[in-house]
């Protein structure tokens, strides 16, 4: 495996592959890999020849006052994971690579309608951050392929608007959530739990299921699931940002005979615990 902290080197190397008519996949990360993460690398595999990817914490997309500093970074740990998954090359840059002039007036990408609205409401920037990232990435490496994982689903949404408004030639393919086998969705965050915390930490999936039965069965009831929702993560001692049902393409209020969203952020101690489960509403 190639570890590429330069930006050259990484268009350089990608140039041969893509020379020889080889297909390039992306799977964009902040490094503290995970068996979700591993998930994604395993889709893009089996849809391209060669496989990039990036371990970089950007700031731009931490609000002020989040954990940016203490961000887990496990650089070594992630090295052999991917080594052992076959993967070609990591891309490993310095934020001076990334943000040679700092992330304070560089140009950036923004996506209106998807972002201020659930977490965006929550994280200042954050979808900002995240859109510029990905719109760097895509540049730098002109991936044919590039892998998300739907456990962050607003996020999955804001890309694939971003690669379309922007006339990216990517395929962007979506993964399902890796859990625990407790339901808990896996997440670097996860580490922040303490063990009691962590007992309690599948009450968000649970939730999340209770609701979409539910949904699934007819209850239309919209408002009223989602504040039972909340109640429960409440009773089981998070603080929920939200608990919404949406329509699972625009986000916006769920439709009956549509495929909706049930979503949900909340706090767990210092963990700010996201996840999401789709589910068809009958007609
Ligand atoms: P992160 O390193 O948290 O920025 O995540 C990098 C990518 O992995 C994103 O596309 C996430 O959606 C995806 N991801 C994170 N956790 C999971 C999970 N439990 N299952 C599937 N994909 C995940």
């Amino acid at each position: 495996m190639f570890v590429v902290p330069d930006v050259n080197d990484l268009r350089t190397r990608i140039a041969r592959w893509k020379a020889t008519g080889e297909r390039v996949a992306l799977v964009p990360t902040m490094g503290n890999l995970h068996d979700g993460h591993m998930s994604l690398v395993r889709v893009a595999r089996a849809n391209a020849d060669r496989v990039v990817v990036s371990v970089f914490v950007n700031p731009m997309q931490f609000a002020p006052g989040e954990d940016y500093e203490s961000y887990p970074r496990t650089e070594q740990d992630d090295r052999d994971r991917l080594v052992d998954e076959g993967v070609d090359a990591l891309f490993l840059p310095a934020t001076e690579e990334i943000y040679p002039g700092g992330t304070g007036s560089v140009t950036y990408v923004e996506v209106p309608g998807l972002s201020e609205i659930l977490c965006g409401s929550f994280r200042d920037g954050h979808f900002r951050g995240v859109a510029t990232i990905v719109t760097k990435l895509f540049n730098l490496v002109g991936p044919d392929v590039a892998v998300f994982g739907e456990k962050d689903y607003q996020q999955l949404l804001v890309i694939r608007r971003l690669a379309h408004d922007l006339c990216f030639p990517v395929e962007v393919i979506s993964a399902p959530t890796h859990r625990e086998p407790d339901g808990l969705a896996m997440s670097s965050r996860n580490r922040y739990l303490d063990p009691h915390e962590r007992a309690a930490a599948p009450a968000l999936f649970q939730a999340l299921r209770q609701t979409a039965a539910a949904l699934a069965i007819g209850v239309g009831e919209f408002e009223q699931l989602a504040s039972q929702g909340a109640a429960m993560l409440e009773s089981a001692g998070m603080r929920p940002d939200y608990f919404e049902i949406r329509d699972a393409e625009t986000l916006g209020d769920p439709l009956p005979g549509r495929d909706c969203v049930v979503m949900a952020a909340a706090w767990l101690g210092r963990a700010r615990l996201i996840d999401n489960l789709r589910v068809t509403v009958p007609g």
